[in-house]
C-alpha cells in the first residue's frame, strides 16, 4: 500500500528538526506518511530536483544550500519565492514541480501569536542581516506596512544592495550605526546566524534601546539566544525563533498531506526538548 512521502532537502541535513514536526503531526491526526531527510550535495542538486516527478515523494522542503537552486528549478514560483528568488516548500503539480516560500508567513505567524497587534505599535524596525533569512523578514515588515526600516549588516554592500531593490523605506546601516538606532525603533529583529550555536555570540548592548520596543530573535538554536535573555533582563517583549520554524512547516504539510496542522504548545515542548537535548550533545 503506497502513501505519501515527503522530505527535506539540505546539506548537511542530519541537524534539521522538520522530521520531528512533521511526523509529529501525522502522528497526531492518525495520517498515513512519512518524512525523511534527503542529504543531496551541491553537484547533485540540478538532477535530483530534475527527476523529483520520479522519486516517489509528494513534496519537500528545502534548507540551506539549496533555496535558490530549487527556485531555479520550478516550473512555477508562487509570488513570495519569485519575490525572494528562494524556495523552501516543494510540490507536484501534473508532474510539474511547484515552490513556495514559507519563511514570511511563518516570520508573521508566530510574531502576530506572540504580540498580538505588533504593528500597530511599530512605526520604525531594525532587521540585523541581509541574507536569506534577512529577506524574509524584511519582505514580512513591509507585507505588513511597517514604513521604516534600517538593514544592519557586516558586509554593508549587502545592506546596500537590499536597500536599493526595496525603495526608499528601507535604510541601510553597519553595526556601528546600530546605538544611534536603537533609541529609535520599535522592533528589533536578528536575522543573522550570530548567536547560533557554533557561531560568535551577537555582541550587543541593549542599553539604548527605546523602552518598550520588542527582540525578535529567528535563531533558534539555542532557543534561548543570549539577545534574548538581555531583551528579557531589561524588560522588552521578547520573541524566539522556533515558533518560526513550526509556523513555516504548516503550509507544506497541509499541501502533501491534505489537512492544515496547528502548532500547539505540545509541539512546541516536543521540538525544544529535542533542541535542547542536541545543544547538551555538542
Ligand atoms: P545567510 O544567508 O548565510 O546569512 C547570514 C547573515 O549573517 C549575513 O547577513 C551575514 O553577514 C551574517 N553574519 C554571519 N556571520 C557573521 C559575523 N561573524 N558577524 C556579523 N554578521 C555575520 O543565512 P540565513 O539563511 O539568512 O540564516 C540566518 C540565521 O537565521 C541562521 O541562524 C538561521 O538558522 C536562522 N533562520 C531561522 C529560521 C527560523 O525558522 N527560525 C529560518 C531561516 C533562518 P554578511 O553578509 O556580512 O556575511
Amino acid at each position: 500500500m503506497s502513501f505519501p512521502r515527503a522530505c527535506i532537502i539540505g546539506h548537511p541535513v542530519a541537524h534539521s528538526r522538520s522530521p520531528v514536526i512533521h511526523r509529529h503531526w501525522l502522528a497526531e491526526l492518525k495520517l498515513e506518511g512519512d518524512y525523511v531527510r534527503e542529504d543531496v550535495a551541491p553537484e547533485k542538486i540540478a538532477s535530483f530536483l530534475a527527476g523529483f516527478a520520479t522519486s516517489g515523494y509528494v513534496g519537500a522542503n528545502v534548507t540551506v544550500p539549496h533555496k535558490e537552486a530549487a527556485f531555479r528549478a520550478v516550473t512555477r514560483a508562487e509570488p513570495v519565492a519569485a519575490t525572494l528568488k528562494a524556495v523552501n516548500t516543494l510540490w507536484l503539480e501534473d508532474d510539474r514541480l511547484i515552490g513556495t516560500n514559507t519563511d514570511v508567513y511563518g516570520f508573521l505567524a508566530h510574531l502576530d501569536e506572540s504580540l498580538p497587534g505588533w504593528n500597530t505599535r511599530t512605526r520604525m524596525a531594525a532587521v540585523l542581516g541581509a541574507g536569506g533569512a534577512a529577506r524574509a523578514v524584511i519582505h514580512g515588515l513591509i507585507e505588513r506596512g511597517i514604513s521604516r526600516l534600517v538593514v544592519v549588516n557586516r558586509t554593508r554592500t549587502r545592506a546596500e544592495t537590499l536597500a536599493a531593490e526595496l525603495g526608499a523605506r528601507v535604510t541601510p546601516a553597519g553595526f556601528a550605526e546600530l546605538p544611534q538606532r536603537l533609541k529609535e525603533i520599535d522592533l528589533l529583529v536578528n536575522a543573522t546566524s550570530l548567536g547560533m550555536t557554533g557561531q560568535p555570540p551577537l555582541d550587543l548592548d541593549l542599553g539604548p534601546l527605546k523602552s518598550g520596543a520588542a527582540v525578535y530573535d529567528i535563531v533558534y538554536a539555542p532557543l534561548e539566544t543570549p539577545l534574548l535573555a538581555a531583551a528579557r533582563a531589561r524588560g522588552h517583549p521578547a520573541v524566539d525563533g522556533l515558533g518560526m520554524l513550526l509556523h513555516q512547516a504548516v503550509p507544506g504539510f497541509e499541501r502533501w498531506f491534505g489537512v492544515r496542522p496547528k502548532v500547539t504548545p505540545a509541539l512546541r515542548s516536543l521540538v525544544a526538548a529535542e533542541l535542547g537535548a542536541r545543544e547538551r550533545a555538542q
